[in-house]
């Protein structure tokens, strides 16, 4: 029996790979502990007072949520100083990165963003017919200019994250303003800043002022990270208001729930609770690069809570091998990176520990 005909543009797209899941590695090598480094979350958890609410909201799990997430656009809105209607809630930050091509990509039309970052960029554009076009990289960071010189009269989206992932490294202010100056009004410009509460160079960008200068920016975060609230699905963009008009038109009615949206509110407020999380990626940052100096190993500085490290190996070997010992970590190939590079996620300090010795195991037996 045949399958109804469907549309053959989605033909090439794969699905999302996720870093595996914890039971699953558990019960296929038969391992008690399981430590998972492999998708950016945060290893210190989520504010008690995020967990305090959720459990208060449980109450309310037989009503649909507030569609407007009006609590928490009140409280982003005073703290941004933004117009309420100037930011879209999603589902994550991805349902923002697919709204945006929903909104501005017609079949045929051309994004760009960098040949080795985030899959779901690339899979936003496709899905609505679009061309994706990758700009080569200038060592391990973006090349802003060589995005710029994609630029055609099809171009309608350039995504950017900032820190990128997978390499963790950022654009400055400077050369954010360069780029912006070249990018023509008619091109909508992402710029994901998922990781920002975890940059500590001081010329890392202050995009939110610009969005009142460009019509054609959007800025996107979430609080799937230093909030270590990923399991809540809930992001944002921030653009301007007539800009978000056109995502709220496309947007799913409930697509943030009750918990999210009260986990988030409870999370954002906590600042002691981020600023804890931001120095314990910053201890244990330290600590996985003397390490790593000491193993002779190769690694990119990073702004974000993962680092691309190079283990002079097969990354499919390595972290196959790494996975029978309880760290699952990614290949990085599959960001667009050489064969040799893992991207780890920074876990505890203990969990590096353990890691490291596994790790230096493993490389010891190759
Ligand atoms: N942008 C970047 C650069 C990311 O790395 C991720 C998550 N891996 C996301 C967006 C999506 O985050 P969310 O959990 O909010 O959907």
């Amino acid at each position: 029996m045949q399958i109804v005909e469907y549309r053959k543009n989605i033909e090439p797209m794969r699905p999302y790979v996720p870093g595996r899941p914890i039971e699953d590695v558990q019960r296929e090598f038969g391992l008690d502990y399981v430590v998972k480094l492999a998708s950016n979350e945060s290893p210190f958890g989520c504010s008690p007072k995020a967990k305090e609410a959720v459990i208060a909201s449980l109450e309310e799990s037989n009503y649909y949520p507030d569609g407007n997430c009006t609590q928490l656009r009140d409280a982003l809105s005073k703290s941004l100083d933004v117009a309420p209607g100037q930011i879209i809630f999603g589902c994550g930050a991805d349902e923002i990165l697919a709204m945006t091509s929903k909104v501005f990509v017609n079949p045929g039309d051309e994004c760009i963003t960098a040949a080795v970052t985030f899959s779901q960029y690339a899979a936003s554009v496709v899905s609505m017919d679009g061309k994706m076009l990758f700009a080569p990289m200038k060592g391990d960071s973006y090349d802003l200019n060589a995005i710029c010189e994609c630029i055609t009269d099809k171009t309608k989206v350039i995504f950017l994250a900032n820190p990128n992932n997978p390499t963790g490294t950022i654009f400055t202010e400077e050369e954010q303003e360069a780029f912006l100056k070249r990018v023509p009004a008619s091109v909508f410009v992402v710029f994901d800043e998922a990781y920002a509460e975890y940059v500590s160079d001081p010329s890392y960008p202050k995009t939110l002022p610009l969005l009142k200068k460009y019509k054609n920016v959007m800025l996107v975060k979430t609080f799937s990270k230093i909030y270590g609230l990923a399991s809540y699905r809930v992001g944002y963009g921030i653009a301007d208001e007539e800009v978000v008009k056109l995502y709220e038109k496309i947007r799913q009615p409930f697509n943030v729930t009750i918990q999210g949206q009260a986990a988030a509110l409870a999370a954002y407020q906590d600042l002691d609770f981020m600023r804890e999380s931001f120095e314990s990626n910053q201890a244990v940052m330290k600590f996985y690069y003397g390490e790593l100096d000491a193993m002779g190993l190769s690694y990119i500085p990073s702004q974000a809570n993962f680092v691309a490290t190079d283990t002079g190996h097969d990354s499919r070997v390595v972290s196959e091998a790494l996975m029978k010992k309880g760290y699952i970590v990614r290949p990085s190939f599959i960001f667009g990176m050489g064969i040799t590079w893992i991207r780890v996620t920074l876990g505890t300090l203990d969990q590096m520990k353990g890691f490291v010795s596994a790790l230096k195991e493993v490389l010891s037996e190759l």
